[in-house]
């Protein structure tokens, strides 16, 4: 059998090969390449989609996130808490504002403690960045409650949950601004660099349509100091193809992660949990294990490639040494971080895929 990678980006795109060539088509003889009706089309119906009143294009999911902070008007001397195991781009999209991010530890199902959020709330937070890991949604009414309480902002990252929901409500509206990424691999992936907030407030939604062009709103009047953060119109074309399919997209991923629940069974390896009332888009399988280096590398013996989604803590980066924490800071991260592992899960992954996947497994010793 051919080597089992984590991810076959190939396999998404030739699922509508024709759609995506017919669309990449029109819009290069189009003439027209950034911001145009393409982009407006699918702002339209990502907000529809989302159930939020704005979308707003953007050129990656980390801009979404730091543009948010700047809009909000969050930078430094202000604290933002994060959740300790997240890709480290959440906490970018704080720092690179000057504020500070203050880390709280994840609960079992890999998302913001919520309990743990309170006793970490000083004079200086402003917002919470909630980051709905893996794809499941995070714990949002308590995290709701305390945004209320404490007058704080809140802001989503859903780069890896497109569509997940709690209490039935779609996670990026819970809050000021829902920051999604379009990255290949992402559950609503692009073909190339791609982002987009969303937002039921007018003024954030017209505050970062001029600041990702330049802070204009009219050509060559400038109101602010902005970026170049524009969504291109063959991106937002191809992502229109993938999220008018997003639906039976989503149902795939999820009849192989059911099957993965009903027949992975190994005593030194623990599945992934689903928090009532939240639901699973399932960006990643992750399973846990004391073992996970001998797994992995069992795995790889074995043909089947795996990631650790992420090995090194933001915490314990080299990149954030400047905040002067050290390993035993956040012990339930830091455990996570030696113990996770990320199994193949793909659109398009083949029956005999998940049977190797699930043979393979079962049999660790
Ligand atoms: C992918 C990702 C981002 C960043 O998105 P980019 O489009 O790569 O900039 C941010 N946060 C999380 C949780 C992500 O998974």
């Amino acid at each position: 059998m051919e080597r089992i990678s984590p991810n076959r980006l190939d396999r998404g795109f030739f699922q509508y090969q024709e759609e995506f060539e017919a669309k990449a088509l029109e819009v290069l003889r189009s003439g027209w390449y950034v911001l145009g009706k393409e982009v407006k089309s699918f702002e339209e119906e990502f907000a529809a989609y989302v159930g939020a009143k704005h979308c707003v294009g953007l050129a990656s999911g980390l801009d979404a996130l730091w543009i948010a902070f700047r809009v909000l008007g969050i930078g430094a001397g202000d604290e933002v808490i994060v959740q300790g195991n997240t890709y480290i781009a959440s906490v970018m999209g704080i720092t690179i504002n000057g504020a500070t991010p203050v880390f709280v530890e994840p609960d079992e199902y890999f998302n913001l403690d919520a309990s743990k959020i309170e006793e970490k709330i000083t004079e200086r937070t402003k917002a919470i960045l909630v980051v709905h890991l893996y794809g499941q949604a995070s714990n949002m009414a308590p995290i709701t409650a305390l945004c209320k309480k404490y007058h704080l902002r809140l802001v989503e990252d859903c780069a890896q949950a497109h569509g997940a929901t709690f209490q039935g409500k779609q996670i990026g509206t819970f809050g000021d601004v829902g920051c999604f990424s379009f990255y290949p691999s992402k559950n609503l992936g692009a073909f190339g660099d791609a982002g987009a907030i969303v937002t039921n407030d007018d003024q954030i939604a017209e505050d970062f349509r001029v600041f990702r062009n330049y802070g204009s709103e009219k050509r060559y009047y400038n109101k602010v100091v902005g970026t170049n953060s524009r969504l291109d119109e063959l991106q937002a074309g191809l992502l229109r193809v993938r999220l008018a399919h997003l639906g039976e997209l989503a149902e795939e991923k999820r009849r192989i992660c059911e099957r993965y629940l009903r027949e992975l069974k190994h005593e030194e390896i623990a599945l992934p949990k689903i928090r009532e009332g939240a639901t699973h888009i399932w960006h990643q399988f992750v399973i846990r294990s004391a073992q996970r280096d001998e797994l992995l590398r069992y795995l790889d013996e074995n043909g089947i490639g795996t990631i650790i989604h992420y090995p090194i803590p933001p915490h314990l980066s080299e990149a954030y040494r400047y905040l002067g924490m050290k390993e035993g800071a956040l012990p339930i991260t830091e455990e996570y971080a030696k113990t996770v592992l990320s199994i193949p899960l793909y659109n398009g992954m083949t029956k005999e895929e998940q049977d190797h996947v699930i043979e393979t497994i079962n049999a660790f010793k």
